[in-house]
């Protein structure tokens, strides 16, 4: 089944096919028409350094609207986070992007997820891997995005209400954990269900300063950490939310 393709409104009145040239000499003009808008998105993640054609080709093909409520959807080709229910965030794009070619996911992956939050994220990575499982602390945010994977007929990916600072032990353990809440350091159950050869990447530090994005790389010896970028994420916190 196709995924139902979604329209912002808009604009302006578009008339006729805009030059070829304009998302390259105007990148923070408005775009005029859904084509160009996404032209200029997937701009936007290569000159941030987002590469991957696998993860490109997923960007492209998941609309992020479909992901936001109200006037947001109409800014969801910009790189930008922006407000979700349960006072969370979706990521910006380009985040996103980096952040999954970070995780160089092959296609047999089963990947863990951690705070599922619209399922943008998830819906991605269930593009370029066989199985997601992703983990949300707040029902009500676990209930939404449960319809949009149904919606867009995505159907490996299971979404759960849990903690997931413990991960899922009845799951593990995974090729792949992303984690898109900052912890001060990454969790231990975390760490401990991801494969030999497996890769994690999270943000960590503390939730009111720049934290630090790193991809840890579990080998025979022991784990390995690289830094990556700073960011900015919402804390993971312990225990289920009250929504
Ligand atoms: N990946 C998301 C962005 C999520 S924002 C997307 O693509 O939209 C981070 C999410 O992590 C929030 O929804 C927050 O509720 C959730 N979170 C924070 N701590 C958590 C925990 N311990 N377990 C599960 N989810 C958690």
């Amino acid at each position: 089944m196709k995924p139902p393709s979604h329209t912002p409104r808009a604009r302006s009145a578009a008339t006729g096919p805009a030059p070829a040239e304009r998302p390259a000499e105007h990148p923070e003009r408005r775009p005029d028409s859904e084509a160009e808008r996404k032209m200029q998105f997937l701009f936007a993640l290569r000159k941030r350094g987002v590469t991957d054609r696998r993860v490109l080709a997923a960007m492209e093909e998941i609309d992020r609207g479909l992901f936001l409520r109200g006037l947001f959807a109409e800014r969801a080709y910009e790189d930008m986070p922006l407000p979700i229910a349960c006072g969370q965030t979706i990521s910006q794009p380009s985040v996103v992007g980096l952040m999954t070619q970070a995780l160089d996911v092959p296609p047999r992956a089963k990947v863990l997820e951690v705070g599922t939050g619209s399922g943008y994220q998830a819906a991605i990575l269930s593009r370029l891997a066989r199985r997601i499982y992703t983990l949300e602390r707040h029902k009500r945010l676990v209930t939404e995005a449960r319809r949009r994977f149904e919606a867009l007929d995505l159907t490996n990916i299971t979404a759960i209400t849990a903690d997931g600072t413990r991960g899922l032990p009845e799951q593990a353990p995974f090729d792949r954990i992303i984690v898109t809440a900052a912890a001060e350091d990454p969790p231990g159950p975390l760490l401990a269900q991801l494969v030999i050869g497996g890769i994690m990447v999270l943000p960590v530090g503390q939730s009111d300063h720049v934290q630090r994005l790193i991809r840890v790389t579990r080998g025979e010896g022991g784990f390995e950490y690289d830094e990556l970028l700073p960011v900015r994420f919402v804390p993971l916190l312990e225990g289920i939310g009250q929504e």
